[in-house]
This record gives structure tokens, sequence and C-alpha cells, in this order.
């Protein structure tokens, strides 16, 4: 399975920011915005959303096995 953010993964936090100068539209969450993956969530948001697609993906790549 493959995991999102492997650079951050591996060095131990979000390398990955890139400041849209947004807000995260994730509901409830008020962090700042912009990943190398989109201006729109914040990194932690963005990896829990990249995440639950994979894991979807990979439930589905199961499903025709
Ligand atoms: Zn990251
Ligand atoms: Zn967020």
């Amino acid at each position: 399975m493959s995991l999102s953010h492997q650079q951050c993964r591996d060095a131990g936090k979000h390398v990955c920011q890139e400041p849209s100068g947004k807000t995260c539209i994730e509901p409830g969450c008020e962090s700042p915005a912009g990943t190398w993956w989109g201006p729109l969530w914040c990194p932690d948001c963005d990896q829990a959303r990249l995440d639950a697609i994979s894991a979807q993906f990979e439930a589905l790549r199961g499903a025709f096995r």
C-alpha cells in the first residue's frame, strides 16, 4: 500500500508545506493551507485525505482480486 506524504514521513515532519495564504477547507480546521498537492488543505488534513483515498483504492483492488 502506498502512503501519502512519504517525504514527510521520512523527515518526521511536513516538509510539503507551501503556504497559499488560505485557511484549510476541512470543517473545523483553522490551520494555514497549502502543500505540494494543493492550496486548499493544511498538511495534516491533506495527508488524512490522501490516505483515505488510497485506502479506498486498495479496497477496490481487493474486491477485484
Ligand atoms: Zn506532508
Ligand atoms: Zn486542516
